[in-house]
């Protein structure tokens, strides 16, 4: 790869998370945006120049310094529900900040340019589930992803019930939701990938926010194409795919084509450079 491509591809992403930043601070007129999407915007951007040196942990580092940021500074801290019961309150409340302007910029409007890259790269829940030994699914995928618009309806329910009822101190509710939540998602997320031998068992199938990410992801700009010439079809890049994406094939009806995280496994292992 030559040298310009290894600083171009960071600097772009880079330049859009700080076009993203400069937009919220003057418009919302709060430099918290400035600070938090130039921070994301740089931990990505280091992360893409990482993996194009052939840094193994890349995509590992950003995911660990973007997923803790969020969890630990955002979400304890400065006690945001980042979660998606959070995107449904500040919604409810009609004011675009924190969750909504997390949930458009990361799961809504980002995803038709970069995919599901909030999956691979900055998901506090996948951070710790990817540190398990499942690295690849050891068994065939199940047919119960439809739990996932269940989790989505409670979630959905949960926020409007608390505000039908006008129930008092909700900011203190969410936060602890969004703790309690939390738990649940890592014990569960842990459970069922030792039992799906799967780490990723809990984004396949539970997870609420892929009920935005995926249709969202279907018209991704970026996404990993297989060039036809250079394929041997030795079929090595779907053995290291977690998400069981059908990544030869380049039509976007691929089989589990917005399940992909951009991971780049498969790009790593593929002995031709064909990806
Ligand atoms: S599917 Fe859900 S839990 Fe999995 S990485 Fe994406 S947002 Fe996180
Ligand atoms: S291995 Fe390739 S196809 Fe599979 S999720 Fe990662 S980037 Fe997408
Ligand atoms: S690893 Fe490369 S050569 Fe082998 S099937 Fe995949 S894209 Fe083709």
């Amino acid at each position: 790869m030559n040298q310009k491509r290894k600083w171009m591809i960071p600097l772009g992403m880079w330049m859009v998370f700080e076009t993203v930043a400069v937009v919220l601070w003057l418009t919302k007129n709060n430099l918290f945006y400035l600070l938090n999407f130039s921070y994301i915007g740089t931990a990505i951007a280091l992360g893409l120049f990482l993996f194009q040196m052939n840094y193994k942990h890349a995509r590992r580092i950003v995911q660990l310094l973007v997923g803790l940021y969020m969890l630990i500074y955002l979400g304890f801290i400065c006690q945001e529900n980042m979660q998606i019961e959070g995107f449904w309150y500040y919604l409810f409340t009609g004011v675009f900040e924190a969750a909504t302007i997390h949930y458009a910029v990361a799961k809504i409007i980002g995803p038709l340019l970069f995919g599901r890259g909030w999956c691979g790269y900055a998901c506090w829940t996948a951070m710790v589930l990817d540190f398990l030994p499942y690295k690849t699914p050891k068994k065939p995928r199940k047919k119960i992803g439809f739990i996932r618009y269940i989790t989505f309806a409670a979630s959905l329910i949960f926020v409007a019930v608390l505000f039908l009822c006008h129930v008092g101190h909700i900011e203190k509710i969410m936060f602890w939701a969004f703790v309690i939540g939390n738990v649940l998602y890592y014990g569960i997320g842990i459970i069922l990938a030792f039992a799906f031998k799967d780490n990723r068992a809990f984004c396949k199938y539970i997870c609420p926010i892929t009920i935005f990410l995926k249709p969202m992801s279907y018209f991704s700009l970026i996404r990993i194409k297989c060039d036809k010439e250079k394929c041997v079809s030795c079929g090595k890049c779907k053995q290291v795919c977690p998400m069981d994406v059908d990544v030869t094939d380049n039509s976007r009806k691929r089989k589990n084509g917005t399940e992909c995280i951009l991971c780049m496994e498969c790009v790593k292992e593929c002995p031709k450079k064909a990806l």
